[in-house]
């Protein structure tokens, strides 16, 4: 995805993709997140990020981190274009978000055979108590 700059004097309810507002007085900048998620992002500007634009071509620095949305992305826009930074692409958080599925996967079959000892003890138990009445007739 590319992205073009827009100056306006309100920020849009419904982001077009691809375009960075950018509301001078307000010193807010939002955007649809370059995923394509459609995750609605909003930059403070200049407090967090600061954005040059040639033209209308846009460069956002530093680095935007989607840390509110599934897809965690983390990229740049240099010169209107998505720069994806390693660390948070969506294939590596994909594969982050598989990990956890795993670890929940495991944490599940080691809760089974918790209640699968117990069942056995409890099992036993009952087997010690039905022998202690078989004995004592
Ligand atoms: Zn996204």
């Amino acid at each position: 995805m590319t992205y073009v700059y827009e100056a306006v004097k309100r920020i849009p309810t419904t982001l077009s993709p691809g375009v960075i507002y950018h509301n001078v007085e307000f010193e807010l900048a939002a955007l649809r997140c370059a995923c394509g998620c459609g995750h609605r992002i909003t930059l403070l500007v200049p407090d967090g990020h600061r954005i040059s634009v040639q033209g209308a071509v846009p460069s956002v620095t530093p680095s935007i981190l989607v840390g509110d949305a599934p897809c965690h992305s983390h990229y740049f826009i240099s010169s209107g274009e998505v720069e994806w930074l390693r660390a948070f692409s969506p294939s590596q958080a994909e594969a982050v978000m598989r990990g956890q599925v795993a670890r929940h996967v495991s944490a599940d079959r080691a809760s089974r055979s918790l209640w699968e000892r117990w069942r056995r003890a409890v099992l036993r138990a009952i087997g010690r108590v039905m022998r202690f009445f078989n004995g004592s007739r």
